[in-house]
């Protein structure tokens, strides 16, 4: 087992239902410990360049306009295979398609506006938590 850290965003949607206590209660219950955290209003620069990878792809502008709708919370979270267990808990990126009891299941609408985001891998955990906290976050 190893010690990961990952990145967390709760989205627009999930603020906007007020449910932040609700999903930090889940990352606790699972072992998950919040090592870094802010409230921020992405710019439409700051979307397009965290979302980058998928700029080609056809949901690339609804995605960016959704994640600039209203603040979002950004977090590191650490703890013994963070990244899988994190997206354990998450479920599928469908929320229709997504597990009983996780995330996207009981908090999101649609496969546009599902509530939270997490890394995908440990490289792209550190990209990620760099690109919002700097890289002096993730070195521990
Ligand atoms: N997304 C979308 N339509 C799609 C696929 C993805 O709006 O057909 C959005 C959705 O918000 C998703 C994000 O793009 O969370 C990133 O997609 P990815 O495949 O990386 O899913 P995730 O890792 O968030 O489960």
């Amino acid at each position: 087992m190893a010690v990961e850290r990952t990145l967390s965003i709760i989205k627009p949607d999930a603020v906007a239902k007020n449910v932040i206590g609700q999903i930090y209660s889940r990352f606790e219950n699972a072992g998950l410990k919040i090592v870094a955290a802010k409230m921020k209003q992405l710019s439409r620069e700051d979307a397009e360049g965290f979302y980058a990878v998928h700029k080609e792809r056809p949901f690339f502008k609804d995605l960016v306009d959704f994640m600039v709708s209203g603040p979002v919370i950004i977090q590191a979270l650490e703890g013994e295979n963070a990244v899988i267990a994190h997206r354990d808990l998450m479920g599928a990126t469908d929320p229709k398609k997504a597990e009983k009891g996780t995330i996207r299941a009981d908090f999101a609408d649609s496969i546009d506006a599902n509530a939270v985001h997490g890394s995908d891998s440990v490289e792209n955990a550190a990209i990620e938590i760099a690109y919002f906290f700097g890289t002096e976050v993730y070195s521990r």
